[in-house]
């Protein structure tokens, strides 16, 4: 089956920032795809190459089979991370306008209540809370019902119930054959919506897969967190690798610990080796590893590894300045 979407090899720099190095990505028909990586990695200015919004400096973009700057805008929709609607008009008649770009669009009624806003129809954009003018901006990339949906950060400052309003109305996208391409920070949602996911780091893929296959990759093992001050050394005598929990880049926290590779049947035996040895914890938590857990670590390899061409450059740059003066 030909991919509705397919980036190869794509670069784009602007000055000295390199923002695409050799992106790849490949999103089967009816897919839903995240992109998920942290600030700066290049996702916006993925999703911008792949759009038609900018014109990457090497490397090939096709969308539904064309170049994206030639596909019929009829077929694509397209939330960008920032938008900013006119806000003198209704939630309605915003709709109604979008729509009205398109030959054959879909009744603003009925994408006004796909995302939860039907109360809210008569309501200047300006007068919405944010969540509700995300969600009208979510409906005004959908008025067209596009083959292939692009969403960047959709449901970044919506509560918890819009944002599962959200949710559910990606999930019906997807059931009815849309092909999404979602860029979100949020891991749950990626776990819950992604049939696979593409980590970005500088540029390019680092890893990608189904979200299970990534944490099975790169989630590391399961844990037990015990909230305590007491210091890991104190568990040494455990027959579990037990230390400070990571929270990426290298910062740990100083009231908790976790315990490495252990069964929840096991979980007993730390209880009665804290209450043996009259260790003061104020809870325990057992966790699977899961999509935060992948983040975490392959963002973390990726900046360190960042960290060391940065200074390796910067040495080389000394070695050149001191081979010119010498
Ligand atoms: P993300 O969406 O993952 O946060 P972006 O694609 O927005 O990443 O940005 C990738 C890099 O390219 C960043 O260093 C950013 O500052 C830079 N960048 C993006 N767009 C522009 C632009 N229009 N002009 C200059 N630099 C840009």
């Amino acid at each position: 089956m030909e991919a509705v979407v397919e980036a190869t090899d794509l670069e784009k720099r602007y000055g000295e920032t390199t923002a695409l190095s050799g992106a790849s990505v490949s999103v089967e028909p009816g897919e839903v795809f995240s992109l998920i990586g942290p600030n700066g990695a290049g996702k916006t200015t993925l999703v911008r190459a792949l759009t038609g919004t900018t014109e990457p400096d090497g490397g090939r973009a096709r969308i539904l089979g064309e170049s994206p700057s030639a596909v019929d805008r009829g077929r694509l929709g397209v939330l960008p991370q920032e938008f900013s609607p006119p806000a003198r008009l209704s939630a309605r008649e915003l709709l109604v306008y979008y729509a009205g770009l398109y030959d054959d669009a879909r009744d603003p009624d009925d994408v006004l209540a796909d995302v939860g806003l039907v109360d809210a129809g008569d309501t200047w954009y300006e007068d919405l809370s944010g969540g509700q003018q995300r969600r009208v901006c979510v409906g005004s990339a959908l008025v067209n019902d596009p083959d292939l949906l692009f969403l960047d950060e959709p449901t970044t400052g919506i509560d918890p119930a819009g944002r599962r309003t959200v949710w559910r109305l990606i999930e019906d996208l997807a059931d009815g054959g849309t092909t999404v391409v979602l860029t979100t920070h949020d891991m749950a949602e990626a776990e819950r919506l992604a049939d696979r996911v593409g980590l970005l780091a500088d540029g390019t893929i680092v890893a990608q897969g189904t979200p299970e296959a990534l944490v099975r990759d790169h989630g590391g093992s399961s844990r037990l967190t015990v909230e305590t001050a007491a210091d890991p050394d104190v568990f040494a005598d455990l027959e579990y690798a037990v230390e400070r929990p990571d929270r990426g880049r290298g910062r740990t926290v100083d009231d908790a610990v976790v315990v490495r590779d252990i069964d929840p049947a096991a979980i007993g035996a730390v209880v009665d080796y804290l209450e043996a040895r009259d260790i003061g914890y104020t809870g325990l938590s057992w966790a699977e590893p899961d999509l935060e857990d992948v983040y975490l670590t392959l963002a973390d390899v990726a900046e360190r590894e960042r960290t060391d061409r940065l200074e390796r450059g910067a040495d080389e740059s000394d070695l050149a300045r001191a081979g010119e003066t010498a």
